[in-house]
């Protein structure tokens, strides 16, 4: 027998999982959400995945941080003990807020007094506002005085953004997903939207049912290759190959439109030279992919009218993503296939606010908006803007950051709401490095397993506890308001951002996140027309817009592109190969990614009683095949080894997953996949190649 409950009130929000960003109306019952349903949102009509309609009672989790605490004085020193997970709490004891803000501010003050700005770095996070981005990176920017501030970005899609940057001067997408509406074609490779952006794929799955040809390109088997024209699986590190082979076909048959050339790119001729060589007969072997089929994908992406291209971390986490990236941009722009409806390039942004956070600066290559840390103008409009002089290097990246903490450079940081120690590639170096540290503040909703090894940690408030800004894969700014208040004795993100910022010297008074918007927007030429105002009163707003009775402009570089010579940039690729290729002792390939219930590194969904229900534990997906040859049974226990480690998984038996592979889910912190994976970079985005080592399995003996 169910029984109505009939909410004190609702609450029009964003969902705060993935980078789709639907429009959620969140009910609520005596300070509790009871039930999650959509809204009409322009990503989302309405329409919600389970992570967003079920999975909101993390937030009133027992586990819940209600006080701050600080690591007790007879805890040993962090770096020699190993925390037991079963009781991380052991380690901390509760304090006042007074006491905790200040060793918090006092550690980071100290060592930035002692050893310099460049002693210090921050983590900010792609789950937190735009608001909290903007004012974090200025905290470190401005209070540490390094541009040592990355997030997550760097982990999913620093690659994409380094070759669009390169290519067409802008990192966002050129068109919204529900461009798809209007296309008579389009290209998913390296993403599985029906897992990690499961309401953007009903448009895909619309378009494909309206007729348009859909080609899924991904070296495992995926749902959406159901309503593909062309399914294309190829073994996995040779995008090159594959895309080049493509170009080649476009090139060699003219199929490419001369006249678009003309007008809008450079490099055409360079990559004409490049892609000779890639011929599909001679790509077909690397590949996996047979000559003819190359050729008619090439022939049906070229051939349409409109056509537009999505890719996901299976393109971008790679030492070549932006490798292959570039080819990505160089098919659009030798077809012409951007700038108009129907057209583009998208990039598919993992978290909700990953857009977003990059835009508001949370990188250390740039300041807000991508202007770069290194341009002497831009650098002086923030110091005049911020009032003191600022740092004129670039700033270390999330995997260089942990490096420096071992080579002793690096000695505090303040981590808000990311999960290294989870979400890091080579773990057992990660953590190594957070207890390294001589000064660490965690701000988060958990006791992470980041938070085991702070000195301070500062409880913080849920998406659904607080207001702000959020920017979707779409580039459509939205507003996400507060539904219940935080537990216990937990804080504003913002406000916890300002109290360090004043105990370490600045003199930062904001009446609230309006304020800190406005300030943001007026140093964004992006969001020139779009004040805080208009955000509250039409809830969503796609940048950029040309005035502010405007609608925001959703399709980008009809005109040509944001450059110096208005051209796109066409870079050819060389085929290299991935970092680390199996071998005798390490025969198989092991990938990494997500499961449609789960959320990065889990810290919400594993405590999200439905979703963690339906996938509650750690599994390793292989091919039928390969579990008989291993003599082993699904369901069994058994041992992923690489290089770096080894962990325990359950044995699934999964056809998608192509003989010879691994896949394993990076959320469960009882058997965490980055134990295993290789933290060698993509030298342009440097983002590690979470997509593909070297590894080994074998069954764990029975006791
Ligand atoms: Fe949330 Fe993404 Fe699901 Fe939409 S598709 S409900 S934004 S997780």
């Amino acid at each position: 027998q169910t029984r109505t409950v009939w909410p004190d009130k609702t609450v029009d929000s964003v969902c705060p999982y993935c980078g789709v960003g639907c429009q959620t109306k969140v009910s609520v019952k005596d300070n509790k959400i009871v039930q999650v349903d959509g809204r009409e949102g322009p990503a989302n009509e309405n329409r919600l995945c389970v992570k967003g309609r079920f999975g909101f009672d993390y937030i009133r989790h027992p586990e819940r941080l209600t006080t701050p605490l600080v690591r007790r004085e007879d805890s040993p020193k962090r770096g020699d003990i190993q925390v037991d997970p079963r009781n991380p709490w052991e380690v901390f004891r509760e304090a006042t807020w007074e006491e905790a803000l200040g060793r918090a501010a006092g550690g980071l003050r100290d060592i930035r007094d002692t050893h310099g700005g460049g002693a210090l770095a921050g983590f900010g996070s792609a789950k937190g506002s735009n608001e909290e981005a903007y004012l974090f990176q200025k905290l470190v920017r401005q209070g540490f005085g390094t541009n040592n501030v990355d997030h997550c970005t760097r982990l999913c899609h620093a690659s994409s953004v380094a070759a669009l940057i390169e290519g067409i001067g802008s990192g966002g997408v050129t068109a919204p997903f529900t461009a798809v509406e209007d296309a008579d074609c389009f290209i998913v490779i390296g993403a599985r939207p029906e897992q990690n952006h499961p309401v953007a794929a009903t448009y895909l799955k619309q378009a494909a049912k309206r007729g348009a040809k859909v080609i899924v390109i991904d070296p495992r088997g995926q749902e959406l290759m159901r309503h593909a024209s062309h399914p294309v699986r190829f073994k996995p590190g040779t995008d090159v190959a594959l895309l080049n082979a493509m170009l080649h076909v476009i090139i060699e048959e003219k199929l490419y439109d001369e006249q678009y050339v003309q007008a809008h790119a450079s490099g055409f001729e360079a990559l004409k030279e490049k892609v000779a060589e890639f011929s599909p007969e001679a790509m077909a072997p690397v590949c996996g992919v047979e000559a003819d089929y190359i050729r008619e994908i090439a022939r049906t992406y070229a051939n349409a009218e409109r056509a537009i291209i999505f890719w996901g971390m299976g393109i971008s986490q790679h030492v070549h993503g932006t490798d292959n990236s570039r080819c990505l941009i160089a098919l659009a722009l030798t077809t012409g296939h951007v700038g108009r409806p129907g057209t583009g390039l998208h990039p598919l942004r993992g978290q909700n606010n990953v857009q977003g956070a990059s835009d508001a600066g949370l990188i250390p290559m740039v300041f807000p908006d991508y202007q770069s840390v290194e341009d002497p103008d831009v650098r002086r409009r923030y110091e005049d803007a911020w009032g003191q002089p600022l740092d004129p290097n670039r700033g270390l990246t999330v995997v260089e950051i942990m490096d420096a903490i071992h080579e002793g450079e690096i000695r505090g940081m303040y981590i808000l709401g990311e999960n290294p120690a989870m979400s890091d590639p080579d773990q057992t170096h990660a953590r190594a490095a957070l207890a390294k540290l001589d000064h660490l503040v965690v701000q988060d909703i958990f006791l992470t397993e980041t938070a085991w090894h702070a000195d301070v940690v500062l409880p913080a408030s849920a998406h659904a506890e607080k207001l702000g800004t959020y920017t979707n894969t779409n580039r459509q700014v939205q507003l996400g308001r507060p539904a219940v208040s935080p537990p216990g004795e937990a804080r504003q993100d913002w406000e916890l951002i300002c109290e360090i910022a004043r105990r370490i010297g600045l003199d930062w008074r904001y009446s609230g996140v309006p304020e800190v918007y406005e300030e943001m927007r007026a140093l964004m030429p992006s969001l020139a027309n779009i004040p805080w105002s208009r955000i509250e009163r039409e809830g969503s707003v796609t940048y950029p817009a040309d005035d502010e009775d405007e609608p925001g402009r959703e399709i980008l570089f009809g005109e040509g592109f944001p450059t110096k010579d208005g051209r796109g940039r066409i870079v050819p690729a060389d085929l290299l190969p991935p970092d680390e290729l199996p071998d005798a002792d390490y025969p198989m390939v092991l990938t990494t990614g997500r499961l449609l219930e789960h959320w990065h590194t889990g810290a919400m969904t594993r405590r999200a009683g439905t979703l963690n229900d339906l996938e509650p534990e750690p599994v390793a997906c292989m091919h039928p095949r390969d579990i008989e040859r291993l003599g082993a049974t699904a369901g069994e226990s058994i041992r992923v080894e690489t290089r770096r480690g080894a962990i325990d998984l359950t044995l699934r038996a999964d056809r998608d997953v192509s003989a010879g592979m691994v896949f394993i889910p990076f959320c469960y912190g009882e058997a965490p996949a980055n134990v295993l994976t290789n933290p060698q970079l993509d030298p342009f985005g440097k983002i590690p190649e979470f997509k593909f080592c070297a590894a080994r399995v074998s069954r764990v003996p029975q006791a």
